[in-house]
């Protein structure tokens, strides 16, 4: 793991609907540094988009190979509970 990371400092985004894409089976969001697909699987076990890892996402119109990008990339899961219903 990268514990030199400052993750404290690192730019946020919320992933919806509009943000996270599905090609072929792969679910993707786009990399905020270099705009290529970012397959989840690659950003929870590299912490890398596909620009960076130089992988092409199957039906994706997006050519990784010209891409190089430095954004290290994480996922994180908010989590809360629904407060306990008023009677
Ligand atoms: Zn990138």
């Amino acid at each position: 793991m990268d514990n030199d990371m400052d993750w404290e400092e690192a730019a946020r985004m919320e992933l919806g609907p509009d943000t996270l894409h599905e090609s072929q089976g792969s679910h993707y969001l786009d990399c905020p540094e270099c705009g290529s697909p970012a397959t989840i699987e690659n950003v929870v076990q590299h912490g890398r988009c596909n620009g960076y890892l130089d992988e092409q996402v199957e039906g994706v119109d997006f050519d990784v190979e010209k891409i190089s990008c430095t954004a290290r990339l994480r996922l994180e899961l908010a989590y809360t509970s629904d407060s306990e219903a008023e009677e």
